[in-house]
């Protein structure tokens, strides 16, 4: 990577400030139910600490508060989470800029500092530059480690590094390192399997996939829109009609581009989302059906190129996975990839990283993006702000 990170800095004696993602999922309780993103931040905070800094001010966004405080969406749950797994005291604030702010931590004997939420503030997604001057003003040397922000330039991201010598932290690095080979140069062959709601979300990304990929394998609901471009029956499964020449397109650069497309082939149908009672499988859906999840022998299909595969990128579910009776194709696929030696398996953050947890095979790949929205457009081969900001090596 061209930046540095934070084995760069010198921070021994320093206050380094962390832009970390700890946008936990939480209860009613105010309970966090998945902790992987403080995990995820660990080896960073404790190489940090391992270098005697004076302080460590760790900062989030949790939820959308959109500049408001929202008593729920507090950074409390998650100090307490860090004082049990840091073993040291944890200062929480109240406040994420300020004297009051200042004064806090300068007359804390905790090491580690919390910010509060940076999205109580509006200024933080506008990219306030005075706001982001604040900021850097707590501390000496910046940090980001928070991968699933780093698609958006905001003043935790973008706007510190003007003012501070900002580097990478382990987590950004190691996603920049799996999806950067997938995407400049991955070990062929290179399989991708594409899945998920939307054709409009991935179009990009199938563009600029063509001119690695050796096979995408196309399921889910997006499927549709592109087998109603070859002339296909889809009933009333998910199609996007405004994206169809879009579609018909594609299968034509793929073609030109030698990239092998596999659309799904057979089809759970039900002829009403809530009426499980109702799913069959068919290879042609007829009017009234809905296809919720890719059939036997599209899986069986997938499965054989994905068993040639050397490099395999995952993004979106083949299937309404979060629904058992749907979710078959999805499990199928997911367990699949756990079997396969030798190959480098990366998923896509958001909903293909909850279906690996789901089906119990996350420690099976290669790498999970933590990042749904930056895997997306750091795989399209767009330029992520908050690491093109980083001081360069
Ligand atoms: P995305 O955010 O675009 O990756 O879409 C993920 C969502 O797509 C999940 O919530 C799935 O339930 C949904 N999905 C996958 N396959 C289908 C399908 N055949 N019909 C409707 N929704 C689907």
């Amino acid at each position: 990577m061209s930046k540095i990170n934070v084995k760069d800095l010198e921070l021994k004696g320093k206050k380094v400030i962390i832009r970390c993602d700890f946008n936990v999922p939480l209860d009613d309780d105010l309970n966090i139910t998945d902790d992987m993103r403080i995990q995820g931040a660990l080896p960073t905070l404790k190489y940090v600490l391992a270098q005697e800094p004076a302080k460590m001010i760790l900062m989030s966004h949790l939820g959308r508060p959109k500049g408001e405080v929202i008593e729920k969406m507090r950074l409390i749950p998650v100090a307490n989470r860090l004082k049990e797994l840091l073993g040291e005291d944890v200062l929480m604030l109240d406040d994420c800029i300020g004297d009051d702010v200042k004064a806090s931590i300068a007359n804390s004997s905790a090491r580690v500092v919390v910010l509060e939420n940076l999205r109580f503030h509006k200024e933080e997604t506008k990219n306030d530059p005075a706001f982001a001057e604040q900021l850097a003003s707590l501390a000496d040397v910046y940090v980001n480690d928070a991968f699933g922000t780093a698609h958006r330039a905001h003043a935790s991201t973008e706007g510190i590094t003007k003012f501070l010598r900002s580097a990478a932290g382990f987590l950004l690095e190691k996603e920049i390192s799996y999806l950067g080979k997938a995407v400049q140069n991955p070990e062929k062959p290179f399989v991708v399997i594409l899945g998920g709601a939307k054709v409009s979300d991935k179009i990009l990304l199938i563009e600029n996939l063509l001119k690695k990929a050796d096979a995408i394998l196309i399921g889910g609901g997006m499927a549709y829109t592109f087998l109603k471009a070859q002339g296909k029956n889809v009933g009333n499964s998910l199609l996007e009609a405004d994206k169809i020449d879009i579609a018909k397109d594609l299968l034509v650069k793929a073609k030109e581009a030698g990239v092998n497309i596999v659309l799904s082939s057979d089809f759970m149908v039900v002829d009403n989302f809530d009426n499980k009672d109702s799913l069959k499988l068919v290879t042609d859906i007829e009017d009234g059906w809905e296809g919720l999840d890719i059939g036997p022998a599209t899986r069986a299909k997938f499965k054989e190129v994905l068993s040639t595969a050397k490099t395999v990128v995952w993004n979106g579910p083949v299937g309404v996975f979060e629904i058992d009776a749907y979710a078959q194709g999805t499990k199928e696929i997911a367990e699949y990839l756990a079997t396969l030696k030798g190959v480098t398996t990366i998923v896509g953050g958001g909903d293909s990283a909850a279906a690996v947890s789901k089906f119990g095979v996350d420690d099976k790949m290669t790498h999970i993006s933590t990042g749904g929205g930056a895997s997306l457009e750091y795989l399209e081969g767009k330029v992520l702000p908050g690491i093109e900001a980083l001081t360069d090596k």
